[in-house]
Order: structure tokens, then sequence, then C-alpha cells
């Protein structure tokens, strides 16, 4: 019988879609349009779980599911045993303390002596512990934005991503204590077989990400200013250079980081490149 790696996924919620996404990205097929709690991929030896995100990290370490995709914070909240393997790309939030906004308290040692609620309390303990604030903590599992407003505590710690909960509940936030986005994490014993399948997957992962990373860029300039341009497109071995029709001008082809894009555009520009042309690149393998 063919080996198949069983990946949990949540079944719904923020973190649904990115994981699907990301399958599709991998060439990998998965139809879950029954609300099926377990689907195979026509195309790859892989079984997805659909699960609640918590339940993910637990599952993985027991091996009911090989890896699964999902946040950090959840991954470090359930202390479980298994491997982080690759960050996801999606997901992307940080837990942090916030306070009310009209409050007097302002910094994170402020909270001495306060009561503090959350869903996150293995974490928000340790923070407190290594920072030496000597609050109490108060679980609750959801709505966690509004205990300060019916009296339940003076703060909280949260996940965040664009801080509109906590500016309609009338918070702000005062420190950053985990930086979180999804990841894959996977079981710490897997067979030489589902290894195997584990890391032709993350070689797919790591080509999607790397290509939504980079940008393909095209652009024309004097022969002259070639030289300089080059230099500063260094693409992944050396930009490629193809004459134009007219003389005295070349075409450019590059691979540059979407993170250099803006500040490299400004200086191609200034040194006589026209025409630029960005293409997004759907997949990446060097
Ligand atoms: P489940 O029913 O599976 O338990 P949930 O309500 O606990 O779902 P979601 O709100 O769907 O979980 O969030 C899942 C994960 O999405 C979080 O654990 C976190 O890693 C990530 N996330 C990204 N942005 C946010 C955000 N603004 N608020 C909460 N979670 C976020
Ligand atoms: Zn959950």
């Amino acid at each position: 019988m063919q080996t198949t790696l069983k990946i949990a996924v949540q079944k719904s919620g923020r973190l649904y879609e990115g994981s699907m996404k990301l399958l599709k990205e991998c060439g990998i097929e998965v139809s879950n349009g029954n609300n099926q709690l377990r689907v195979q991929a026509a195309n790859f030896p892989i079984e997805v779980f659909f699960l609640r995100d918590d339940d993910i990290p637990e599952y993985v370490q027991d091996a009911v599911a090989d890896i699964g995709f999902v946040g950090e914070n959840v991954v470090k909240e359930s202390r479980k045993d298994v491997d982080t393997i690759e960050k996801a790309g999606f997901g992307k939030c940080r837990l942090s303390l916030a306070v009310p906004k009209n409050g007097t308290m302002k910094t994170a040692a402020d909270l001495n002596g306060k009561k503090i609620a959350t869903s996150y309390p293995n974490i928000l303990n340790a923070y407190l512990k290594e920072k030496n604030i000597s609050a109490s903590i108060h679980e609750i599992s959801g709505s966690v934005e509004i205990a300060p407003r019916i009296g339940l505590a003076d703060a909280i710690c949260d996940l965040v991503s664009s801080g509109s909960t906590l500016f309609t509940n009338e918070l702000k936030e005062i420190e950053t204590i985990l930086s979180s986005e999804a990841v894959l994490i996977s079981n710490k014993n897997l067979s030489a077989d589902k290894k195997i399948i584990l890391e032709s997957l993350l070689f797919r992962i790591r080509s999607v990400k790397k290509a939504k990373n980079n940008k393909y860029v095209l652009l024309n300039a004097p022969n002259d200013k070639v030289k300089t341009i080059c230099e500063l497109l260094p693409g992944m071995k050396s930009p490629t250079i193809l004459p134009l029709a007219e003389s005295g001008w070349s075409s450019i082809h590059s691979v540059i980081a979407e993170s250099d894009f803006w500040n490299v555009i400004q200086q191609l520009k200034a040194n006589g490149a026209q025409g630029i042309l960005i293409i997004p690149i759907e997949k990446m393998i060097i």
C-alpha cells in the first residue's frame, strides 16, 4: 500500500483559506466540497484532516496527523512536543498587551498588581516571569477584548492584526509579546517513507514562497548604463541582456526581491531605465 502523509488543516477560521491556497499553489488538488473531516488529495500522497486549530499540536504530537498548519501562537501555548519545520507565509498576527485607551497604564511595568485577561495563559505567564512583573492572569476562551469594559480585568493579552478590534473597544496596545504566523509542524517520529513525502511537499512550499517574495523585472536601458543597472539588479545568477531593435539600447531581465523593490526602482529610473515591467513569478526553483 502506498504511504500517505496526514496533514491537519484548520476546519474553518482564519487559517483555512491560507492553508488550502498554499496546497493548491503547490499543485495539490484537495476538494472539500462536502465539508468532510478527511479528504485524500487527487494527485499527491497526502490526506487532509480538517480540525479545530487548538487541537492540531496535540494531534500531531500523538501522530493522529503527521504534520499540520497552525499558528505559532497556538504551538507555543500548547507546549506540545512537535517540530516546527517551516513558516507558511500567512496568518500573520501578534500577541500583545493592551490597556484602556484613556487609563493611566502606559507600559508593561504598569501592570504590576493588575489583572490581565487572556486565552494565552502559558505564554503570558512566561513573559511576566521574564520581565519580573507580578500580575494575575484571568483565563477566558473568547471575546477577551471586552474584559476591561465589563470590569473583569484591567488589561488584556490578545491576538492583534490590524488593531481595529482594539480600537473599537477603546483599548491601546502597549507591548507585543509574540509575533506569529502560520507554521508547518511535524510529528517527531515520522517514518522514512513519510519523510520523503514531507521533503517533496517542503520543496514545493519553498518554491511557492520564494516566488511570492520575488518579482521578474524587464526594462530597457541605453547601452552605456547597462553596467550600472546590472549592479542594481544582481538577479539569481546575473541579469539577462538582449539587444533591442533600436541600436544603442538593451533589454535587461532579472529577478528582484519584493522587499527591495521600491527602493531599487527609484535607482533604476535615476540611471536611465525605461519601460520597466514588473511581473509576478509563479514558482521559483533555484
Ligand atoms: P477554531 O474554531 O479552529 O478553534 P479560532 O477561533 O480559535 O478557531 P481563528 O480566529 O480562526 O481561531 O484564528 C486562527 C489563527 O489565526 C490564530 O490562532 C492566529 O494564529 C491567526 N490569526 C491571524 N490574525 C489573527 C487575528 N487578527 N486574530 C486572531 N487570530 C489571528
Ligand atoms: Zn481555536
